[in-house]
């Protein structure tokens, strides 16, 4: 019998106005809500590599019927030789493409001194799976009043990812969408990136009203995987998709981040169409001790 869970205020269980597991606490991000009957589905390229490269993304991202844009322009990389992200000018470049086409932008930070400045240009700011447990990261991001996207680490457990959101939660800002992107497992590439821990979904639905949703691009590393991903997310219950797309007809080779995992436009189409034909079913059974 697994431990019960921690005190939270995140959690049903302390927080009275969400105590029926068929509620969730709505995140709205400028015109989009997480948490109502229809999934939400954010797509974008891994990393803003160019202003005409993250224009004609936008471009296919507005067309499909979405209204997140992501993009990173702070990369997280293992290799500190690779990319690291176009940073400020990155920034620039996000701004201008939503003042062209009215999209929010979804953005990583991972130094808590750079919070305050991404904030001026992020609508979601996304705290990416190495950073789920940078405790002062969490604290800042919550002084903020900006909606925060809380990628789960990939060795977290449930119980983590949840003291995570509370770090945030504790300062003020509970407009908080968990994000699971697959857990580290022995796979290691040889067909997928991660695992996608499509089991977590319904267990934190219950412990939680925050809203959750599923990246599958991070979870499998493989844009060919992607849309049975999506399909297999939102039939568990997610709430929403984080997709990395590519440009029409893009070289792959010349990309500088997650090459493989962007699905091409007519695949977000396809998801798109998936997530529009799908209502979030509420979470059934108790599966843990809330
Ligand atoms: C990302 O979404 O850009 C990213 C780096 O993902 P993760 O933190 O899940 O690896
Ligand atoms: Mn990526």
């Amino acid at each position: 019998m697994a431990d019960p869970l921690p005190d939270l205020s995140i959690l049903r269980r302390c927080w009275p106005t969400y105590a029926d597991p068929a509620t969730t606490h709505p995140v709205r991000v400028n015109g989009t809500l997480f948490g109502g009957a229809k999934p939400v589905v954010i797509a974008g390229p891994c990393a803003v590599e160019s202003y005409e490269q993250t224009r004609n993304i936008a471009r296919v991202v507005k067309a499909a019927g979405c209204g997140l844009m992501r993009g990173g322009v702070y990369k997280p990389r293992t290799n500190p030789h690779s990319f690291q992200g176009l940073q400020d000018e990155g920034l620039e470049i996000l701004a201008r493409v939503k003042r062209e086409t009215g999209l929010a932008i979804v953005t990583e930070v991972m130094d808590p001194r750079l919070v305050e400045h991404v904030a001026q240009y992020a609508d979601m700011i996304q705290i990416g799976s190495r950073s789920m447990q940078n405790f002062p990261l969490l604290t800042e991001v919550g002084r903020t009043s900006v909606p925060i996207l809380l990628k789960r680490g990939w060795s977290a457990t449930l119980e983590e990812w949840l003291c995570a959101a509370e770090y945030v939660a504790m300062e003020g800002n509970r407009d908080i969408v968990l994000c699971e992107r697959g857990v580290r497992t022995a796979c290691h590439w040889s067909y997928a990136r991660n695992v996608l821990d499509l089991n977590v979904i319904e267990p934190l639905r219950r412990a939680t009203p925050l809203p959750v949703i599923v990246d599958p691009s991070h979870a499998t590393g493989q844009w060919t995987l992607v849309a049975t991903m999506s399909r297999a997310a939102l039939a568990a219950g997610a709430q929403g998709l984080l997709v990395e797309i590519v440009e029409a007809g893009a070289d792959r080779s010349r990309l500088r981040s997650d090459a493989q995992q962007g699905v091409p436009p007519a695949t977000l189409e396809q998801i798109m169409a998936m997530a529009r034909e799908n209502r979030v079913p509420d979470p059934g059974v108790p599966a843990i001790d809330s």
